[in-house]
């Protein structure tokens, strides 16, 4: 049976107590993605979830249906499905300004802004942070408020809000 969520859920012990898993998806969704993660490990073939684990699969599954609703800034016609990620010796940089959306032509156009950065095209979603590139808290926390621009999600991230973007998504 599908699993319907009511609301948000709060965390009632540990260290993100009285935290909210729909706000921590836009703080720290490294710490959820690798929670889900051991709970999948421990649980696989198992009955028996608990209410947080079906929580987080719920969560994790709307995160893939979420969609970004800035416009590619070259054909100023689909949403932004690409990032740009640029790595020189002064440091990395994450902005807005090097998306693209996912035609080719203008990735090849981002692409040719900086030939000599060799920059890394990620996609625009929350399952990106699981790469390499995103060893850093720092540099996690830069792309989690590019991807919060990037969906509309702008401004104070209240609860409730967030909760409905994941369940309208
Ligand atoms: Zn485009």
């Amino acid at each position: 049976m599908l699993y319907e969520t009511k609301g948000p859920y709060f965390f009632k012990d540990g260290q993100k107590k009285g935290k909210a898993v729909e706000t921590l998806m836009f703080q720290d969704f490294f710490y959820l993605d690798q929670l889900y993660e051991r709970m999948e490990k421990k649980y696989k073939g198992l009955q028996g979830k608990n209410s947080l684990h079906k929580h987080l699969e719920w969560i994790m599954n709307r995160a893939r249906e979420v969609k970004p609703v800035k416009l590619c800034r070259f054909c100023e016609k689909k949403p932004i499905a690409y990032i740009s990620i640029r790595s020189s010796k002064s440091g990395t940089t994450i902005s807005h300004h090097f998306s693209c959306c996912e035609d080719q032509a203008c990735k090849n156009k981002l692409k040719s802004e900086s030939p000599n950065l060799n920059p890394q095209l990620v996609p625009a979603n929350l399952f990106s942070l699981r790469l390499r590139i995103f060893n850093k808290a720092w540099k996690r926390k830069q792309f989690l408020g590019l991807l919060r621009f990037i969906y509309g999600l702008e401004g104070k991230l209240t609860t409730k809000r967030a909760f409905e973007f994941f369940k309208n998504a």
